[in-house]
């Protein structure tokens, strides 16, 4: 198995000494994504940034699916959100950028 460096997208030397367990010590770990020790800061600045943009697209993205379905005929029998009176889409597609940072790619 290859851990990658999410940062530099490099291969991290994971040694394994004949015992099928591998040497993980050069693997720095931030939220789920690896790192190079090297890379580490730089990559978690990247991880904050990212988190910051999925958040405000995925929101933004389930807010005009949203529309759109209601638009398209929904409002006969979408949900509404109790506090804020909007349609709640019922099948969310879920944006790749999400999907990637759930799987540790940034
Ligand atoms: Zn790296």
């Amino acid at each position: 198995m290859n851990i990658i460096c999410q940062l530099c997208k490099k291969v991290i030397e994971t040694p394994d000494y004949g015992d099928g367990v591998l040497d993980m010590s050069d693997v720095y770990e931030y939220r789920g994504f690896t790192f190079h020790e090297t890379c580490f800061d730089e990559g978690s600045r990247a991880v904050e940034r990212k988190r910051a943009e999925v958040i405000t697209e995925t929101k933004a993205s389930l807010e005009s699916q949203a529309n759109g379905e209601w638009l398209n005929g929904g409002y006969k029998n979408m949900n509404t959100d109790p506090h804020t009176g909007k349609p709640l889409v019922k099948h969310p597609k879920e944006p790749q950028k999400l999907t990637d940072y759930e799987n540790g790619i940034l």
